[in-house]
């Protein structure tokens, strides 16, 4: 039997957006707990006037109180619960794809499961917890992934922030099983990528690029192309692969670009692709004064707004990258340019566009607006989850 579960009572006029299923409820929307409860502890959250809304995990110490799993009153968050809702997020895969070995099998609230994130490469997990109430959860989950996908290790990564946010208390590392004992490696659509599960950035690769990772092939003509923030390569390598006669690739991290050039000369690229390490605004605007010229140019920034409060700074920062880039555009020439910033809505990254054309002196059309690979599957109930833009532009 599992403890009697708290009881969280909300503020009058405030369960609106947790009967439609929104996951988070922060502190400003609660009237009273039944006690002083610990993180982790299962409660029932109610409506002002007593009315069941959903069950979820509390954590005193996160401006997200409580974390929401279950609309169902007589659904109690057990191990049961946790088995099966893993095991239903791996069964998507399953159908998605025709290997999932190389995947994202958690994506927290895209799959109910406000918290975790797990990522697979082949014979290892990597298991990101942002939720420390859900943290107190891992033996059912780690078991539940052991069982289900049989991997040689798994490894513990943890988000710059989340654990003061959190008050998570967890050190990254090994959690099960073996540490590789040398390069990670998974396949992409034909190309082969190298992962660094212990010292990549995130979880040691983007998976949600997948998809537009073939946007150079689809749209790429055969010549030159400039992939702004490749890490370890992604784009760049489709895009030779592909057949674009000169690829020109730039990351400020050398870590990511020793990856890169490893993954080139892995997938016999080498010779067609110069990586250089440089910050992306200095790389393009030394571009713009050579008068360098390209066909295509793939501009793929890391999150420019971590909050709220920072989205006007963002904005401005990718209506300069992506107007430094138009003007490397030769005519006719494509920009796939992305945002991963949630805080970014899809119509402000519309008007950035817009207004970068206008400063480039460039006439453009957006040809596709697109999101993130399947794997990340966006929450009706959540729009948070819908994060990746990528938009396919023409320069005319
Ligand atoms: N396109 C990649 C993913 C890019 S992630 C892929 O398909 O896998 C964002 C990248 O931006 C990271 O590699 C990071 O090192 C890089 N980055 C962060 N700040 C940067 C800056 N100021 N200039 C250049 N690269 C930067």
């Amino acid at each position: 039997m599992s403890p009697t579960p708290g009881i969280v009572t909300l503020k009058p006029r405030k369960a609106l957006p947790f009967f439609s299923r929104h996951p988070w409820v922060f502190t400003g929307a609660i009237h009273s707990v039944s006690g002083a409860l610990e993180t982790g502890t299962e409660v029932i959250v109610r409506a002002h006037d007593g009315k069941f809304v959903a069950r979820g995990l509390f954590n005193p110490e996160s401006n997200i109180r409580v974390r929401l799993y279950s609309w169902d009153e007589n659904q109690p968050l057990d191990d049961e619960f946790w088995r099966r809702k893993i095991q239903a997020a791996i069964g998507l895969r399953r159908n998605l794809f025709h290997s999932d070995r190389a995947c994202r099998v958690v994506f927290s609230e895209g799959d109910g499961i406000s918290g975790l994130i797990v990522d697979r490469f082949n014979d290892w997990l990597v298991v990101q917890w942002t939720s420390s109430a859900l943290q107190q959860r891992q033996d059912v989950i780690i078991e539940t992934l052991q069982a289900e996908l049989n991997p040689t290790g798994i490894w513990l990564r943890t988000e710059r922030g989340i654990r003061e946010q959190e008050g998570l208390n967890v050190e990254d590392g090994l959690l099960r099983g073996t540490a590789p004992d040398g390069p990670v490696l998974i396949e992409e659509n034909g190309l082969t990528f190298e992962v660094d599960l212990q010292a990549g950035q995130k979880t040691g690769y983007y998976f949600d690029q997948r998809d537009n990772r073939q946007l150079p092939g689809r749209y790429g003509r055969s010549g030159r192309l400039l992939d702004v923030c490749t890490y370890t390569g992604g784009f760049a390598l489709f895009a030779a692969y592909s057949g674009s006669s000169e690829v020109v690739a730039v990351d400020s991290s050398q870590a990511a670009l020793d990856i890169a050039e490893r993954n080139a000369e892995r997938n016999g690229l080498a010779g067609r692709i110069a990586f250089h390490c440089d910050d992306a605004f200095d790389f393009l605007e030394s571009q713009v004064a050579a008068g360098e010229r390209y066909q295509t140019i793939v501009l793929d920034p890391p999150k420019l707004a971590r909050t709220r409060s920072g989205i006007d700074r963002a904005l401005k920062a990718y209506a300069r990258m992506n107007r430094l880039a138009l003007q490397l555009l030769e005519p006719d020439g494509i920009l796939i340019t992305c945002s991963c910033s949630g805080h970014v809505l899809r119509e402000d990254f519309e008007q950035v566009i817009a207004r970068a054309s206008l400063d480039a002196g460039r006439t453009v059309q957006i040809l596709e607006e697109r999101g993130q690979a399947a794997d990340h599957p966006v929450s009706a109930y959540c729009l948070e989850t819908s994060y990746l833009k990528c938009f396919v532009i023409r320069a005319v």
